[in-house]
């Protein structure tokens, strides 16, 4: 099998194709802190792109709540139970991806989900880890927890789908990376839904084939940020492009929280997909809990992330999340406000760092009202 190098695990690992990469990679980048699990980016998702006949049980986004919640029931629990000891050494995973563990005549290791396991979104949510005992109360990480796991599809660099498809319908873009599915060649045999280990490919059971989020391509050809970042009203995301480290572009939003700050991290690097969606750990979870699920990058993420008022680049970008819609390629920080500019340089965003604060007199001398009501 090819040798293809994936920097999230540190080392080189078997990919079913040699490597190949697209001119430009899609990517975002979700603040974990800031989610209010309103689901707003869920419907916006679902109304644009999977409300016809036989995707009524699709979210190509979803929002679940961790530990308990999973949609599909327990993707994950049910991998890395199957995937065995994940253990690293510093930075580099010395377990087995699920290409290395794929079984025999497999391109990756999974399972295919029954048809009950997607009847139920909202399971497990607002579940808190434990119960609270008589006379607790909050600590620094909380020792009772949830929070709240945005996903969509991570549009990854060596997809587990498109290796497992037999029909070679799958593929990534070359101008963006984006993952689709040629939907006149599937021919719904559902490899890429068991081999997923996100459980991002859904199958359609009117039209016979395999659909998955599209990353918004129309909006993306137009230099615009995807639905669910656009509709997120706690403003935690930011599309851009995302580079290998070696190649890292530091005033462009994404590659600067991934490779610039390391405040974002891959979603369980360890399944070997070297994935492009990256999150913003949660900082009141216990470590154990986000190591299995984020890699060894967390503390580091989650102390850089803590010190965050003395570092005024870092609030800059976490700003300007949510602040436009459209594609943000360059951003700078500069005199107390952050900017946000498109590929052309045009200015399309800017924020202040501080909010500013406006007191407005109580009495109005254009009308000879007092602006209070109390008498
Ligand atoms: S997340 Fe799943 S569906 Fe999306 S590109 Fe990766 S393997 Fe394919
Ligand atoms: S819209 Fe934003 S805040 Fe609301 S659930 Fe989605 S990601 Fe979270």
């Amino acid at each position: 099998m090819p040798k293809v190098y994936n920097w999230q695990i540190g080392r080189e690992m078997d990919y079913p194709y040699e490597a190949a990469y697209p001119e430009k990679q899609f990517g975002a980048v979700f603040d974990i802190n800031k989610c209010i699990a309103c689901q707003t980016c869920t419907l916006a998702c679902k109304n644009a792109w999977t409300s016809g006949r036989g995707q009524e049980h699709m979210f190509f986004n979803n929002v679940e709540t961790k530990p308990y919640g999973s949609y599909p029931l327990g993707w994950d629990v049910r991998l890395l139970e199957q995937l065995g000891g994940q253990s690293w050494s510093g930075g580099v995973y010395t377990g087995k991806t699920v290409f290395e563990a794929a079984p025999a005549g497999r391109a990756a290791l999974g399972f295919l989900p029954e048809d009950e396991d997607w009847a139920h979104p909202n399971h497990g949510e607002d579940e808190v880890a434990g119960t609270i005992d008589t006379g607790a109360y909050f600590t620094l990480p909380h020792p009772v927890w949830m929070f709240y796991l945005q996903r969509i599809c991570n549009h990854c660099s060596y997809p587990a789908c498109l290796a497992s498809c037999p029909r070679k319908a799958i593929y990534k873009r070359e101008e963006d990376g984006i993952v689709l599915i040629d939907q006149t060649r599937c021919r719904g045999y559902r490899e890429c839904a068991r081999s997923c280990p996100f459980k991002k490919v859904l199958y359609n059971t009117v039209t016979r084939v395999s659909e998955k989020c599209i990353a918004c391509y129309p909006l993306v050809e137009q230099g615009r940020q995807t639905y669910c970042t656009l509709s997120c009203i706690g403003r935690i995301r930011i599309n851009g492009w995302v580079n290998f480290p070696d190649k890292a572009v530091l005033d462009s939003p994404v590659d600067f929280l991934v490779h610039g700050r390391k405040v974002a991290l891959p979603l369980y690097p360890q399944f070997g997909l070297n994935v492009n969606i990256y999150y913003i750990p949660p900082i009141h979870v216990p470590s154990e809990f986000l190591l299995q699920m984020f890699g060894p990058g967390v503390p580091n993420a989650i102390d850089t992330y803590k010190r965050v008022k003395d570092d005024p680049e870092l609030l800059g970008v976490l700003l300007l999340m949510g602040s436009t819609d459209k594609w943000i390629e360059k951003f700078r920080v500069k005199e107390g406000f952050a900017y946000g500019y498109d590929a052309k340089g045009d200015e399309v965003s800017r924020v202040p760092l501080k909010e500013p604060i406006y007191i407005r007199p109580d009495f109005n001398a254009a009308t000879g009202a007092f602006l209070h009501n109390t008498p």
